[in-house]
């Protein structure tokens, strides 16, 4: 009896498996279609300064227009296209399409500087760099108005080409982000030798600052290191005014987060872009 349960247990995990591999073969062919198809498209969220919310930027953020799915979050599609190996051709686009809003806004006399998402695949590629570099002539963008952001999962995993691309990435002129700040035991050690200029922090960290003494502690201890280093702080998913205040009491520079604006299309941005001005403004004179 219990040889006949295990042997329907086996039979179960096979067509489990069978299963999953059916549904990846289905994701690689969506995905291929995706690229193809040009079913990608790219929102772009404000990044605002903690204290007068003058926009400073953006960051871009990749959807999936999904034929039957919806829209869908980078969360849905990114392992797999990592897995797949089709992760550099998604990002390159993001990076192309970034330069030409960064080259749209210029001809509106908006000096925008926009972030994008690196994968950890990417650091495997040697010529990573003169990659981004022919995206930048391209579209005649200067590179001091694209940042890179890269998680500090990719930190920790890729170690030496990664100190090595990043070095290259500063000579060029791009800036570096170190995106979900606060998450690993790495974040503060490593700080130090890393080509970067800039820190976000995780969502998680700016949840607490608001209801938690211990948290804002915490996270006022981070700030304070990363200024020690030179470092620009940004704070992440920013959902009311009372984070936005503990955060300006702690110096935090720069924000993003439902707060000032969702993502938005790129046709938008340039509008909130000037609305953020102008509601800052106004503000001030009262
Ligand atoms: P991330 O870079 O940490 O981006 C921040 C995420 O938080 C975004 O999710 C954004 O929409 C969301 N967010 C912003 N403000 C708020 C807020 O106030 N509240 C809440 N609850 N959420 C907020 P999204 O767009 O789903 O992106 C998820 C992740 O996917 C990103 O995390 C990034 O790591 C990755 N990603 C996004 N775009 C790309 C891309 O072009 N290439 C690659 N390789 N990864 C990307
Ligand atoms: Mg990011
Ligand atoms: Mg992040
Ligand atoms: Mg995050």
């Amino acid at each position: 009896k219990a040889k006949e349960n295990g042997k329907n247990q086996y039979r179960f995990f096979d067509a489990e498996i069978e299963q999953a591999s059916d549904e990846m073969q289905q994701t690689r062919i969506e995905l291929k279609k995706a690229i193809t198809e040009q079913e990608f498209r790219l929102l772009f969220q404000p990044k605002v300064d903690a204290v007068t919310r003058l926009v400073h930027g953006a960051e871009a953020l990749l959807r999936w227009q999904h034929p039957t799915r919806g829209l869908l979050s980078p969360t849905h599609f990114i392992e797999a296209a990592e897995r797949f190996g089709m992760i550099e051709e998604i990002n390159a686009w993001v990076i192309s399409q970034t330069c030409s809003t960064i080259s749209q806004a210029r001809d509106r006399g908006i000096d925008l500087s926009i972030s994008v998402n690196l994968s950890n695949q990417q650091f495997r590629n040697k010529n990573l760099d003169a990659h981004i570099q022919s995206i930048l002539e391209q579209h005649q963008v200067e590179a001091r108005n694209l940042i890179l952001e890269v998680s500090e999962t990719t930190a920790i995993h890729h170690q030496a080409q990664f100190k090595e691309t990043l070095r290259h990435f500063k000579k060029q002129g791009l800036k570096i982000s170190l995106d979900d700040f606060g998450l690993h035991p790495f974040s503060l050690t490593h700080l130090q030798d890393l080509e970067i200029s800039e820190v976000k922090l995780d969502r998680s960290l700016t949840k607490g600052v608001a209801a938690s003494k211990t948290s804002l502690s915490i996270v006022e201890a981070i700030v304070k290191l990363a200024h020690a280093l030179d470092l620009n702080v940004v704070a992440e998913g920013v959902e009311d005014e009372d984070q936005r205040q503990a955060l300006v009491s702690i110096n935090c520079d720069q924000m993003q987060g439902y707060l000032f604006s969702k993502p938005v299309e790129q046709k938008f941005l340039f509008d909130v872009f000037s609305e953020l001005q102008l509601r800052s403004t106004t503000k001030s004179l009262f």
